[in-house]
């Protein structure tokens, strides 16, 4: 595969990105768990040092941009808690079910999430893993194993099955082999991958692993959980879709204000835990109006885009809102728009939509 750049461009909080607009950095929520005053603290940020708004990414992770100094961002960041290695900090991308513990699936993979984390901090050979490799935790529902993690584990009943690039491979994991199995391969595809940046660029991924064959991959969800989602436990999480994944500083200091457990979900929404239905009630009362959407019918929910110019300077177009000009898709398509053939943040499922000087054009598959 044709390389487009041979050194590791991913930004991260201390490694920023140089866009148009500024600086951006992007901070890592393994599962995309982050606490209220975590929160709070990015918003603050966003608001001192950058453009005023939090990005959340298609892997769960958040962006702030427009950053006017990077280093008072990044001592924000590590001040809140979310910044714990200087050396894996772009290389901590987990993925994992984000209603886990709480609503449904096999097994509660939030213990894993922070225990993988771990051992990728404490693995000095994963400190030079590209930024795009990507860990996946499900946990049996099926919802992060078609987001074409590079590894993951899916948990089936008392054991665990091994993915590579999206793919099972009939590697049978039990419950206690799913973390280090998982650090295992990505020390593997560091000493192997040669110019690859992701499994998926590997001649035969299934080397990475004794007795993995690769098999079928999963229809990847598009949708994330929306509205008044009723725990296992009987309290309450609320989902708010976040249009276009940008969300107001304003916005998440509400957010915050609930003071309950939040997760950024890698289809650009927030779920907020464990309340009780006085609380959720008020805070969906008072979220709604900040233009969080909770209606799972709603047109925002088939539609997406990259950042788009100005912010970006390779941009043909303000995708973001062409995207929110293109609102209702009618045909219940996911769209994505994009500003060029890179096509940052392109989900995996659905239409593409590149911007050309005659307009936008769907991308061949
Ligand atoms: S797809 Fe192109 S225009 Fe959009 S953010 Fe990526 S590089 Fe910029």
């Amino acid at each position: 595969m044709a390389r487009a750049r041979d050194t590791d461009a991913c930004p991260g909080a201390l490694q920023v990105h140089q866009g148009a607009d500024g600086a951006l950095a992007r901070i890592r929520l393994p599962g995309g768990i982050i606490s209220a005053a975590q929160l709070a603290a990015l918003a603050d940020a966003a608001t001192r040092l950058g453009s005023g708004t939090l990005e959340l990414t298609g892997r769960g992770n958040v962006q702030i941009r427009g950053i006017t100094d990077a280093a008072a961002v990044a001592e924000a960041v590590a001040t809140a808690g979310l910044l714990p290695s200087a050396n894996h900090e772009r290389v901590r991308n987990i993925v994992a079910s984000p209603l886990s513990g709480r609503v449904g699936g096999n097994a509660d993979v939030r213990p894993l999430v922070a225990e993988l984390d771990a051992a990728i901090q404490a693995e000095p050979a994963l400190a030079t893993l590209p930024g795009r490799f990507l860990f996946g935790l499900d946990d049996g529902r099926g919802d992060v194993s078609g987001l074409g993690a590079d590894v993951a584990a899916q948990v089936v009943d008392d054991h665990a099955v091994l993915l590579l690039a999206g793919h099972r491979t009939g590697v049978r994991l039990a419950a206690g082999e799913m973390v280090e199995t998982l650090v295992a391969v990505a020390v593997r595809f560091v000493q192997t991958r040669g110019s690859a940046w992701r499994i998926s660029e590997l001649a035969d991924a299934a080397e990475l692993w004794p007795g993995a064959e690769l098999g079928d991959g999963f229809v990847p969800a598009i949708r994330p959980p929306v509205g008044w989602i009723e725990q296992d436990d009987g309290r309450v999480a609320l989902g708010a879709a976040v249009p276009l994944g940008v969300l107001s500083a304003r916005a998440a200091e509400y957010l915050a204000a609930v003071e309950a457990p939040l997760v950024i979900t890698p289809w650009r929404s927030v779920l907020v835990c464990d309340l009780d239905d006085t609380v959720a009630d008020t805070a969906l009362r008072v979220l709604a109006p900040l233009g969080l959407v909770f209606d799972e019918n709603s047109p925002w929910l088939t539609v997406s885009a990259c950042i788009g110019a100005p912010g970006c300077a390779h941009s043909l177009a303000d995708v973001r809102a062409d995207a929110a000009q293109s609102l209702p898709t009618g045909s219940g398509v996911r769209r994505h728009f994009v500003g060029c053939e890179r096509a940052c943040g392109a989900p995996p499922a659905g239409e593409v939509l590149i911007a050309t000087p005659e307009g936008y054009r769907r991308r061949r598959t």
